[in-house]
């Protein structure tokens, strides 16, 4: 991998902090975007706007074509059967609540899904909304001290009122890759589909949705190289099929009078209004982007810095404690410094050039299990080196002198 050529990709990797190089550290959350993607953005705005299906005119049919290009772009890159099974949603976030809304309507009182306590937000939120208007059940799968979850407890939590599992590929904070394909088979022997949240596993390794057997799963362009306001549901067809519409409005039917609607083949059942084509069309770029690289070489080299900085961490760094210490664990590190509270460590960071994230990291049922209140998180991206990993654990010690 020629880290310099992807640097040079990434303009904003050129800039300043506080007079510092900047050190980009906060991959989990968003990750930079590429002159590539940005270009096809300035492409579409300046050479190709229009709306889409809904139009004869060229300009509508060019902007249609490069929506459904990204469509069958991602059915192929995470292995999809087929370009209908793939729904565009403003992000991992809508994606799980059309599912919750929608899949939801078919639950009953007394049903219950399946958790695990490392979720994110918007993994817990959405069935608890379900949960305000049904009587359904929430069931949690603890994690054990190495930040794994508890498989025998997971089996353990499955009954004849159990309607779904719904849980993340990867933890945004422990970094634990969690044995989806296992466990969605343990679900499926008992006849319980299963949700994956793949928000921070999509922009590190290989998704293949039919090795999994995933019934749905979800992610976010902007956390793998791509822009804002863009996210995909896959599911599968039988589940979309049965599933009612999950918002109203144009795009999404195939009749409309006042005596009654009748609605849009998949996947435009679940599209309804003018969707982002924008950043859709930019998305197949960004998934290019990716795939000139290697997914593959990607992980490796994220792991291998994620290791090195962690290695050096724990020789360096006094009082230091990891969160999260699976076997197979990306390239995330939270952490904490015994008797600093994790803003302060997040703002000399700051001050020093590096970008890291502090709080609660949209885990808050997470947080509690831990013990705390909030932590410090680095995680890095196709483009951060060795170099960087050195200055940001020389940085750390420099913090960790200056608040002692
Ligand atoms: N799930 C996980 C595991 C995440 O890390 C995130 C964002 O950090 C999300 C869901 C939500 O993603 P988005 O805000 O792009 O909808």
């Amino acid at each position: 991998m020629d880290i310099e050529k992807i640097r040079r990709d990434f303009p904003i990797l050129d800039r300043q902090i506080n007079g510092r190089p900047l050190i980009y550290l906060d991959n989990t959350a968003t990750s930079q975007t590429p002159r590539q993607v940005v270009d096809e953005i300035s492409r579409m705005y300046t050479s190709a706007k229009a709306n889409v299906h809904r139009g004869v005119h060229t300009l509508s049919q060019e902007a249609t074509d490069a929506q459904e290009a990204t469509r069958r772009a991602v059915a192929r890159y995470i292995n999809a059967p087929a370009p209908e099974q793939v729904i565009f949603t403003r992000g991992t976030t809508e994606a799980i609540n059309l599912v919750a809304s929608s899949y939801g309507r078919l639950l009953e009182n007394g049903d219950e899904i399946i958790l695990t306590v490392m979720e994110h937000h918007s993994n817990i939120v959405p069935w608890q909304l379900l949960g305000s208007r049904k009587r359904i059940m929430l069931r949690v799968v603890p994690v054990n001290a190495r930040g794994e979850l508890d498989l025998n407890v997971y089996a353990s939590l499955f009954n004849e009122r159990t309607r779904l599992v719904a849980m993340c590929h990867v933890s945004n904070v422990l970094g634990t890759v969690n044995p989806v394909k296992s466990m969605i088979a343990e679900a499926h022997s008992r006849g319980v589909p299963v949700l994956i949240d793949g928000a921070q596993a999509s922009p590190h390794m290989r998704i293949d949705v039919q090795d999994l057997d995933a019934d749905f799963y979800a992610f976010s362009a902007h956390k793998m190289y791509g822009p804002t306001g863009v996210g995909v549901l896959y599911g599968k067809k039988h589940l979309l099929k049965m599933m009612p519409p999950y918002q109203g409005g144009g795009e999404m039917i195939a009749h409309v009078s006042f005596e009654g609607t009748t609605y849009a083949e998949l996947p435009f059942k679940f599209e309804a209004g003018t969707p982002d084509f924008v950043g859709i069309a930019a998305l197949r770029k960004a998934l290019e982007y990716i795939d000139s690289i290697g997914i593959e070489d990607i992980e490796r080299h994220e792991v291998a810095l994620m290791r090195h900085t962690q290695e050096r961490m724990l020789a360096e760094i006094p009082g230091l404690k990891i969160y999260g210490n699976a076997a197979d664990k990306s390239p995330v590190i939270s952490f904490n410094i015994e008797g600093e509270h994790h803003y302060d460590v997040g703002l000399l960071l700051d001050k020093l050039g590096v970008a890291v994230r502090t709080g609660h990291h949209c885990a808050q049922p997470l947080m509690k299990a831990l013990g705390i209140e909030g932590c410090v998180r680095a995680s890095f991206g196709v483009y951060n080196t060795m170099a960087e990993a050195d200055a940001f654990v020389d940085a750390l010690v420099r913090v960790s002198t200056m608040l002692r």
